[in-house]
C-alpha cells in the first residue's frame, strides 16, 4: 500500500529541505533528524531495497524504492554494524561488506517495520549524528539529480492516506472472490459429441406411447 511515515517525530528535525544556513555552500537535498542518539531507522514506506553503497559526502546510504517504484528514498551518514557512527567506509571493509548486518539489495522493506539502517554519522559531510533523508527518482539520487521536499511530500501522503495504523484490526470482510478479468474470459465452448438415439429405440418409445393411449 501507498502508505507513508516520518522516521522520527518532527520535533527532531534538524535542517529542512533547500537549507541555506552557512556553512552550507548549496541548498540542502535532504531532510535532517537528530534524536541525539544511534536511533534504529525505519522504513518510510514500503519498497524494496536498491542499494547500499558508500559516498565520501552522505558516508554509508541504503536506498529504496517507493511502494509504486516511482521513487527513491535514501538514509544517509548511516552507523556501520562493526564501526559504529564514524566508519571509514569501504577501506574498513574490505571483504566487500556494508554498514548494515541483516539487509541486502532485492530485500523488501515494509513500511515502519524493516530496519533500513541505523542514524550514525559516516561521511565527511556530517557533523554528527543524524539521518540525512532524500526522496529523488533516480538510483543515487542522494548523490544528484531531481529531488523533493521529503517533509512536505511525506505530509501530504499521511493527509491522504491516513498512517499505517490507520488500517482497520479486522480484514474487510470480502463477500465475493476479486475476479479479474482474465477469469471473465469465456471458456471455449466445445460442442458436446451428438449422442443420437438409435432411430429403433425412438421407434419403440413411440409404440410404446400410442400403444399406453389406446
Ligand atoms: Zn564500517
Ligand atoms: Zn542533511
Amino acid at each position: 500500500m501507498g502508505y507513508w511515515i516520518f522516521p522520527f517525530s518532527k520535533n527532531t528535525i534538524t535542517s529542512p529541505y533547500g537549507d541555506k544556513t552557512p556553512p552550507r555552500t548549496s541548498p540542502h537535498r535532504g531532510l535532517d533528524f537528530a534524536t541525539g542518539g544511534n536511533d534504529v531507522i525505519k522504513a518510510v514506506t514500503d519498497g524494496k531495497i536498491t542499494d547500499i553503497y558508500w559516498s565520501n559526502c552522505l558516508g554509508w546510504v541504503s536506498e529504496q524504492t517507493s511502494a509504486s517504484g516511482k521513487y527513491r528514498i535514501s538514509y544517509c551518514h548511516l552507523n556501520c554494524h562493526q564501526h559504529g557512527a564514524n566508519c571509514q567506509g569501504p577501506s574498513a571493509h574490505k571483504d566487500r561488506s556494508n554498514c548494515m548486518k541483516n539487509l541486502k539489495i532485492g530485500d523488501k522493506v515494509e513500511v515502519g517495520k524493516t530496519a533500513v539502517g541505523r542514524i550514525g554519522d559516516s561521511g565527511d559531510c556530517s557533523r554528527g549524528d543524524h539521518l540525512h533523508l532524500v526522496i529523488g527518482k533516480k538510483h543515487r539520487s542522494a548523490v544528484s539529480g531531481w529531488t523533493t521536499d521529503p517533509e512536505k511530500y511525506i505530509q501530504r501522503n499521511i493527509d491522504k492516506h491516513g498512517l499505517p495504523g490507520d488500517e482497520p484490526e479486522e480484514p474487510q470482510e470480502v463477500t465475493e472472490p476479486i475476479v479479474t478479468v482474465e477469469d471473465c474470459e469465456p471458456e471455449p465452448i466445445t460442442p458436446e459429441p451428438t449422442q443420437g438415439i438409435p432411430a429403433k429405440i425412438l421407434e419403440a418409445v413411440r409404440t410404446i406411447l400410442l400403444w399406453l393411449k389406446k
